[in-house]
């Protein structure tokens, strides 16, 4: 009989008056007794819609069953047969539209708590199992992968477990994209990426840090070099501004900028003097997960004030939901329907205010969401040292400039097929470098479809 509680077993958490100190992982993760409890509620359906929304086709009720016979291993085993971070998923997929947007418990309640369950089944593995990972066979067929964040470092786990002798090639000095630089500490403790990164290393992927593709060598260089096929996963990370008056003054940083500082570069840490301003009050320009990340760790080094600065409402907040209610209890102040038309500085060049102006919801836009609209003469000043814009992002060009046949979109996204093919031979593209930025499983999914396709394309030319 299914545990028909209406909510999910809570998570434990770290106090928000704690937590908003130190950068250690704010969820704590489930027991064992929690996560059995939490599975008994999952009702086994036939059809499985939640299935549907995973973007890598985790198998979820047959994961659910064993772990809630306290079968944590099989639990692991059955997700790991699709997907390669389950550590990773489990704490930053935005389930809310994936999987457990589809759960049926949803409908009159709290959905399964998926990735929870998820996270609780890896970090079981990680503890207690004894997993012993088998070097595949090498079908004698090379294969180059740029750039080692979510899609990359799935296709070439995909690869390599099909026995490709498969090297990425990443451009800054450790593996794990935006896992890594962007997605700070206490929401994706850095030692889980690096278990996960370990893992394919053991399956054979050989990673080459500091290689910086089209400088280095270029990916035609790559297919000359006799790498049957290459996959580009170099993902979006070229900061946009506004191109307001004052974004040249000391003191604004794009979130990348900043959230690399602190995570890549170590600022938050004792002993580290990575150069980062250690601010009062800070504006957060933006709505994203990136714009909740910026403001929760400008609240970690010490700001006083931290404000969300966006031009929408609640509503279309494009963040996940449980990081907005972290960063509101963390004491972060929201902003809502505000867009900064100016930054003011004082008289050595550093930001001393942002002016705003209110803003209110017009029709629909081309992206479905209500436009925002200026209200006229709202405009009014913020005192902040500090502004972070986190308004989005797109790929760096370097790639693209430096491939010959490589075409892109005028977002400056690389053109793909469903399968991952470019418009050159020989070469796929996936995750953000082709969606713009999008997210961690969807960047997996990509690397999983194009690992396949690259397997066919291979195999056909050897036939
Ligand atoms: P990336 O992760 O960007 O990896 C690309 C890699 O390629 C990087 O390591 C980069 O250094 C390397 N590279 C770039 N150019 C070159 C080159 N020329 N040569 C060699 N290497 C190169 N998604 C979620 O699902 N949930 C979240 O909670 C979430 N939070 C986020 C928070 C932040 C701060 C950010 C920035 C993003 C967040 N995202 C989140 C989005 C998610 O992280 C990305 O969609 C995902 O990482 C994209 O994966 P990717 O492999 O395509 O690219
Ligand atoms: Fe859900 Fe993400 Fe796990 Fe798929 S990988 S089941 S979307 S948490
Ligand atoms: Fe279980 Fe929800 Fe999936 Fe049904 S939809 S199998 S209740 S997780």
């Amino acid at each position: 009989m299914a545990n028909m509680a209406l909510k999910k077993v809570p998570m434990p958490e770290q106090q928000p008056e704690v937590r908003n100190h130190n950068f250690e992982e704010v969820a704590q993760g489930y027991t064992a007794e929690m996560a059995i409890e939490e599975a008994t509620r999952c009702l086994q359906c036939k059809n499985s819609p939640c299935v549907a929304g995973c973007p890598v086709n985790v198998q979820i009720p047959a994961f659910i069953s064993r772990m809630a016979q306290g079968d944590f291993a099989g639990a692991y085993a059955q997700i790991a047969q699709t997907n390669a971070l389950p550590a990773i998923c489990g704490r930053v997929c935005p389930q809310e539209n994936q999987c457990e947007g589809k759960c049926v418990r949803g409908i009159k309640g709290e959905p399964v708590a998926i990735g929870r369950l998820e996270r609780f089944a890896a970090d079981w593995q990680m503890k207690n199992g004894k997993e012993t990972i088998q070097k595949p066979v090498s079908n004698g067929h090379r294969v180059a992968v740029v750039g080692a964040g979510p899609a990359g470092l799935t296709c070439a786990g995909d690869l390599a477990k099909l026995g490709y002798q498969v090297t990425v090639f990443e451009a800054l000095h450790a593996p794990g994209g935006v896992l890594l630089y962007g997605i700070p500490e206490f929401r994706l403790p850095k030692d889980i990426v690096a278990k996960e990164v370990g893992k394919l290393e053991e399956l054979g992927v050989e990673i080459q840090t500091d290689m910086v593709i089209g400088r280095v060598d270029s990916v035609d260089e790559l297919l000359e070099q006799g790498y049957e096929a290459v996959f580009i996963g170099s993902g979006a990370g070229l900061p946009s501004f506004m191109h307001i008056e004052g974004e040249d003054l000391l003191g604004v940083y794009s979130a990348n900028e900043y959230l690399t500082r602190i995570n890549l570069m170590k600022a938050y840490r004792e002993g580290y003097d990575t150069p980062i301003a250690h601010s009062k009050a800070v504006a957060v320009v933006g709505g994203g997960n990136v714009a909740m990340d910026a403001a929760r760790c400008a609240k970690r080094m010490g700001a006083e004030q931290v404000y969300i600065v966006y031009r929408r409402s609640m509503e279309e907040l494009p963040a996940r939901a449980e990081e907005v209610h972290h960063a509101i209890a963390e004491g972060i102040v929201f902003k809502l329907l505000h867009n900064p038309v100016k930054i003011l500085g004082d008289e050595n060049g550093y930001v001393k205010a942002i002016e705003c102006v209110e803003m209110e919801l017009g029709e629909p836009d081309a992206s479905g969401r209500r436009r925002p609209l200026v209200k006229e003469g709202s405009n009014f000043l913020v005192e902040v040292d500090t502004v972070i814009m986190a308004i989005g992002t797109s790929p760096n060009p370097l790639i693209r400039s430096t491939t010959t046949g490589l075409e892109a979109n005028k977002r400056g996204c690389l053109i793909a097929q469903e399968n991952g093919a470019t418009t050159k031979e020989g070469v796929f593209a996936g995750g953000d470098t082709v969606t713009g930025a999008a997210t961690v499983i969807l960047a997996m999914g990509a690397g999983k479809t194009a690992a396949q396709a690259i397997d066919e394309y291979i195999q056909s030319k050897a036939k």
